[in-house]
């Protein structure tokens, strides 16, 4: 064997491995920064080393720092686990190496994206002929949708930003709700949106944009273009703006509307659930994440613009010594060389098929669902939302006993459930975003939370 085989065999090794200890393992890291730092620093040895030696000693070393992020126990933030055939794919994507941005060139794995991506819009119930750009995330996707929306608002005002740049441009407002997802203030900043520059429309207690607030909104932009951002999924409580009484009110004030849907957009592939995001299928732009609910390995998100002109407006590259065809992946979004990370998206829902994504996503929601139940019968735990989705929020009594329960439970190692605040009080929130959740996983969680609310410890 040589020595990239016998690196290769290890790496396999230690990944089955550590796939096979998930059930068994804390679900939060057992050692901190520092200590993973001790292991792994010190001056760059001035000597290499055998390549399968040095990945068994990495994969011992990185042990304990590891987070059970795949395994059926880990609910913070909102995070899926992997499906086998895409993390398989995701190997393949690296061994084969293909800078995936020419259609020219990376024939296979462009193709590869091409047809997920056609699948995706389909699941999702999204205008066919749409253009979707294979981002690391959400977050980007954000960014490449309000960068094409804020160039082709210019446009429908006569004004070219590609040529002639933003200084002396008309004012483009950004609609946003109350209960926006980080992301978009972020990708707004970059685009040079400050926070002055944001009308804040206002939302209900679960975090829906209300009509009469968009309404409000729309009047204080004073015939300026708008982009309007409305929201399938708010991280903390899993609400849904209303879509189809949003939208034409967007549309009659001439707004592009995007809609970010990193983890709840796939409501849309669930029969039982897809009324969740009905209206939807009109706005302009969308975003959603490969890596939350469809559970391939970090980092895949999509960026999807309906004209695909409009993406290519701003993202367009050049080089004389690149090839060209008539639409290429690099002229989607701001990358050009990058991996092939459509591919494992194209996988995942090859080896589910349409049912298996849509019994995914309602075994999300019913596993949610099933949760909250359990968590209503522990004594002083109060459910806060409505749970229409995978999103589970909840206190104990007083902030500072729910957060003396959140350090608990990450302590405890059982499951991983995270901190958050909401309505200025003090939360913990749970994510059912990955495949692996059993019946089991909640019942042990549940055990869990029962133990240390009676006993605290
Ligand atoms: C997770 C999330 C994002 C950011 O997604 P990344 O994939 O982490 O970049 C944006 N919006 C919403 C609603 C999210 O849940």
């Amino acid at each position: 064997m040589d020595e990239r085989d016998e690196a290769l065999r290890a790496a396999h090794d230690a990944a089955s491995a550590f796939l096979a200890g998930l059930p068994d393992r804390p679900v939060w890291p057992r050692a901190g920064l520092e200590e993973m730092r001790a292991r792994f620093g010190g001056a760059l040895p001035e000597e290499g080393g055998n390549a399968a030696e040095l990945i068994r000693e990495l994969a011992a070393g990185a042990d304990p720092g590891l987070v059970a992020i795949p395994g059926g126990r880990f609910f913070g933030f909102v995070i899926g686990g992997t499906l086998p055939a895409a993390l398989a794919a995701d190997w393949l994507v690296s061994a084969w190496d293909q800078n995936s941005g020419s259609s020219t060139m990376t024939t296979a794995t462009v193709a590869l994206e091409q047809v997920a991506g056609e699948w995706i819009l389909d699941l999702l119930g999204l205008p066919a002929g749409a253009s979707v750009g294979f981002v690391t995330g959400a977050q980007v996707s954000n960014l490449v949708c309000l960068a094409s929306a804020r160039a082709a608002v210019l446009r429908r005002r006569g004004w070219d930003m590609a040529r002639d740049g933003l200084t002396a441009a008309p004012r483009v407002r950004l609609v946003v709700g109350e209960h926006r997802h980080g992301s978009i203030d972020r990708a707004a900043r970059i685009l040079g949106f400050g926070t002055n520059d944001l009308v804040v429309a206002a939302s209900d207690s679960e975090g829906r944009m209300l009509p009469a607030g968009l309404s409000a909104a729309l009047e204080e932009c004073d015939g300026d273009p708008v982009i309007v951002c409305l929201q399938a999924g708010e991280v903390h409580t899993g609400a849904f703006d209303p879509f189809a009484e949003l939208i034409p009110r967007a549309r009659a004030g001439d707004a592009w509307v995007h809609v970010d849907g990193a983890f709840g957009l796939w409501a849309a592939a669930a029969p039982g659930l897809s009324a969740l995001v009905a209206g939807a299928e009109e706005a302009d732009s969308w975003t959603t994440d490969a890596h939350k609910t469809l559970n391939v390995p970090y980092d895949c998100g999509m960026a999807i613009v309906r004209d695909p002109a409009d993406s290519i407006a701003v993202f367009r590259t050049g080089g004389d010594y690149l090839m060209y065809a008539s639409l290429d992946p690099w002229d989607l979004t701001p990358e050009l060389s990058r991996r092939a990370r459509g591919v494992p998206v194209w996988a995942a829902l090859r080896s589910l098929g349409r049912a298996g994504v849509a019994d995914l996503v309602e075994r999300l929601a019913r596993n949610a669902a099933a949760l909250e139940r359990d968590l209503r019968s522990i004594p002083g735990i109060t459910v806060v939302n409505e749970v229409p989705f995978t999103q589970v929020m909840f206190r104990l009594g007083d902030d500072a006993a729910t957060r003396a329960l959140g350090a608990a439970i990450l302590a405890d190692g059982t499951a991983a459930v995270t901190p958050a605040e909401w309505a200025g009080r003090a939360v913990l929130r749970c994510s059912m975003s990955s495949w692996v959740t059993t019946d089991d996983d909640i019942a042990r969680t549940l055990a869990a939370f029962e133990r240390l609310v009676t006993t605290g410890s």
